[in-house]
């Protein structure tokens, strides 16, 4: 998944998300591919483009209402709304999304804090998932994120976006969760996945709450900050036919899953 490190600091010190925040027009592709080259980031999966991806799905979204195909539309939420749920999780806009990779001995396949991203976002969220529901709907109620900017074209969801993952990053520094899961050890036992919950836990419940927000907001299900009854629930996900194989043929599903070596 290339979702983007808005925390690697460009020549004057200021990173992506400093730049974007401070001046909506940061958020455009040669901005950001200008940032890129100057910090000499020059392979593609590198150069992470998470909120143009949330921009472009949002601008198939509005195309598809508008020429009458629910379906797709359908789709197109589906898909933007698991981009969105990547920007809540902190590890994926930063340069620390595995631990120290820039610690590895050269040609080294392992470094400090390795398998943090596994663990603590597949093994402690598996482990605690039902702690986390019960959770993140009060969570989201309560207005967690606070107030989202207005989302009125593609561009506008893009900040949102920026927002929501500087959200994350100050709610659980990465560097502190790389950190803790060192602390503990490290791999996936018991102990670690325990203490990892027991430090970020409720903290990773406010974090899903406020990418749950957005996503209800780009649907009209969220006014105005209020009326979050949940997110979408697996019942109301089984009513909608197997719409992978389809999806995965449409533009949007092609730009999605489209592998650096363009396969699908
Ligand atoms: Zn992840």
């Amino acid at each position: 998944m290339l979702t983007a490190d808005i925390d690697r600091p460009g020549a004057d010190g200021r990173t992506l998300r400093d730049l974007c925040l401070a001046d909506k027009n940061q958020l455009s592709v040669a901005a950001w591919q200008a940032f890129y080259d100057a910090i000499g980031e020059t392979q593609a999966r590198d150069r992470g483009l998470l909120p143009f991806r949330v921009w472009q799905i949002f601008d198939a979204i509005v195309a598809f209402f508008a020429s009458g195909d629910v379906a797709k539309a359908v789709c197109a939420i589906g898909v933007i709304s698991h981009y969105v749920g990547d920007a809540c999780q902190p590890l994926h806009g930063s340069m620390l999304s595995d631990g120290y990779r820039d610690r590895a001995d050269p040609g080294g396949s392992t470094w400090p804090g390795k398998g943090v991203h596994a663990t603590y976002e597949d093994k402690m969220v598996d482990r605690f998932s039902q702690d986390l529901l019960a959770r993140i709907g009060p969570a989201a109620e309560a207005g967690a994120g606070g107030s989202i900017p207005r989302i009125g074209n593609g561009q506008d969801a893009a900040y949102a976006l920026i927002t929501l993952m500087d959200f994350s990053a100050r709610t659980i520094p990465p560097s502190e969760l790389r950190d803790r899961y060192i602390e503990l050890g490290g791999g996936t036992s018991r102990p670690v996945v325990e203490g990892l919950w027991e430090t970020f836990g409720a903290r990773t419940a406010t974090v899903m709450a406020a990418g749950a927000r957005p996503n209800d907001r780009i649907i009209g299900r969220e006014q105005h900050g209020a009326n979050v009854a949940s997110t979408s629930t697996a019942a109301e996900m089984s009513n909608v036919p197997s719409l992978s194989p389809q999806l995965r043929q449409m533009p949007i599903g092609q730009a999605c899953w489209r592998e650096p070596d363009g396969t699908l």
